[in-house]
């Protein structure tokens, strides 16, 4: 292991509330401490944000949405912004990622190639959608002109996870901002860090005031606060399936406020005989370890066909030994902590039922280092489907390996799960893809590759994982009203 550094380079510039484009402390005056998850030491105290805050800053939003500068702007002028938010973004990369290492723990390098790449690209893709969102003309009966405008939502509450903290404030804002929609967005207690120095540069890039309010707390306060409150209009929520239900339950409980949920997975990944091996065995390991496996899409469920299963495991078991292990300042590591004590103890707890269920441990299973919350990768082989590792989500290192006869079969077991997020599937035989392609219950199937994620593509979950679609214009849709207006002529 490499050592970690105890304080690593990063200017952390902002730690309050920001509320109608001023950082301000929460009303309560209370505070709450953010974790290096690679040290188990405080980082900083952020403050933590109530219901009066919340309050506070859904006063801000509603009238920077019905009178503010932003309601009178043109289309292309919200394009500007975003773009130059983007640029703001790139220009400051390098101190992004650094803050996204020391808060979340992941490798600074992963974070600059994917949470700021891709951040970078989903507000320059939003940016470029503001002034092309249009309504239809309908030929309807009668001596009438119909057409049909799609208006923004109006003021939206945003909660997001700590995983990819500054990647989902992007899936979040880019497609709200350029609909025209106002938002109060609450990252995760977890990682506040790089959704307030996002803050900063959404001033920087000159957003008028109330547009963007962003407040750090707690998901019991501040969290619940927003998914009641009477005047927002819009939740739109990543994380568990327990708080999604908790949030969909406020909606209908207030005022109905529209609710998109991305929740979480339990991801099937199905490894052909025909397969190139090697490009599956690559397939699957980044298919869980990436991001520490802290991801909802993760391909936690790996079915290999019976005559490769016993190759295939004994290569996953050489790559997820070779993955290294370390300081995410360091840039040869390839997996750091998890992102909290709570996280690290559920992993080790899944692994221990693992274990207890008759799981075969083939590789890991422990905890790496003496400090940190690090978790050797894990796989286990010979899982059966019963058993709690192949039920529930880990999100964790923690690959479990099953065997399987044919397509009709895979499909079959892959799809006995409540989740309905995502799905792998290897194979040259086009026919085998398309059955699993189709046979799938899941939001996005990916033919031999996995995690490819693109800010143009629809995301989001059937069953258990979700309600709604992020990302290209299915995810715009999410953040409008469609209005008809019918003229008498
Ligand atoms: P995890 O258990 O992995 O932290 P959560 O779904 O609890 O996942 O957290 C995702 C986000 O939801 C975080 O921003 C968190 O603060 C927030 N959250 C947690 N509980 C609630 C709640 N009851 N109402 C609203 N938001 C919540």
């Amino acid at each position: 292991m490499s050592t970690v550094q105890a304080q690593p380079e990063v200017a952390i510039t902002a730690t309050e509330l920001l509320i109608d484009n001023r950082w301000v402390p929460s009303e309560t005056g209370e505070t709450f401490a953010t974790v290096n998850p690679s040290t188990g030491e405080e980082i900083c105290r952020v403050a933590a944000a109530d219901a009066a805050d919340v309050d506070k800053a859904v006063r801000a939003a509603r009238k920077a949405f019905e009178t503010g500068p932003w309601s009178k702007m043109n289309a292309s002028e919200r394009g500007r912004l975003l773009y130059r938010l983007a640029d703001l973004i790139e220009r400051n990369a390098e101190e992004l990622a650094r803050l996204e290492a020391l808060d979340n723990g992941k490798p600074v390098a992963v974070a600059k190639r994917v949470d700021v790449a891709k951040s970078v690209a989903c507000y320059r893709y939003f940016a470029g959608w503001t002034d092309k969102i249009q309504g239809k003309t309908i030929p309807i009966d009668g001596r009438y002109f119909c057409y049909t405008r799609h208006e923004p939502v109006g003021v939206v509450g945003q909660i997001i996870p700590w995983n990819y903290p500054m990647l989902m404030q992007a899936w979040k804002l880019a497609p709200a901002l350029a609909t025209g929609n106002t938002v109060v967005l609450k990252p995760a207690e977890e990682t506040p860090l790089s959704a307030l120095r996002i803050g900063g540069l959404i001033l920087e890039a000159g957003f008028p005031e109330g547009v963007v309010n962003i407040l750090p707390g707690l998901g019991s306060t501040a969290g619940a606060a927003i998914a009641h409150h009477m005047d927002i209009d819009k939740v739109a929520f990543t994380g568990s399936t327990e708080t999604g239900r908790l949030i969909l339950e406020a909606a209908a409980k207030s005022n109905l406020k529209r609710v998109t949920l991305e929740l979480g997975g339990k991801s099937p990944n199905i490894i052909f005989a025909d397969t190139d091996l090697d490009e599956a065995v690559e397939g699957a390991h980044i298919g869980i370890f990436a991001n520490q496996g802290q991801v909802c899409c993760a391909g936690s469920r790996v079915f290999v066909e019976d005559s490769i299963y016993d190759r295939f495991l004994e290569k996953s078991v050489a790559r997820a030994q070779a993955r290294v292990l370390g300081d995410p300042f360091d840039p040869k590591t390839d997996q750091g902590p998890q992102v909290n004590q709570a996280q690290f103890d559920k992993v080790l707890g899944y692994i221990e039922s693992g274990k207890a269920e008759g799981a075969h441990l083939a590789c890991g299973g422990e905890r790496f280092g003496n400090r940190g919350y690090f978790i050797q990768p894990t796989v286990f082989a010979g899982v059966d489907d019963k058993m709690k590792i192949a039920r529930e989500e880990i999100f964790g290192p923690v690959m479990s390996v099953m065997r399987f006869g044919d397509v009709g079969e895979a499909i079959e077991r892959a799809n006995d799960t409540v989740y309905g997020l995502s799905a792998g599937v290897w194979t040259r035989d086009i026919r085998k893809a398309t059955a699993v392609a189709n046979g799938i219950r899941a939001g996005t199937v990916w033919v031999n590759c996995y995690n490819v994620l693109d800010t143009r593509a629809p995301f989001g979950g059937f069953k258990h994982s979700g309600i709604g679609r992020e990302l290209g214009e299915y995810g715009l849709q999410q953040y409008s009203e469609v209005k008809t207006v019918i003229v008498g002529l």
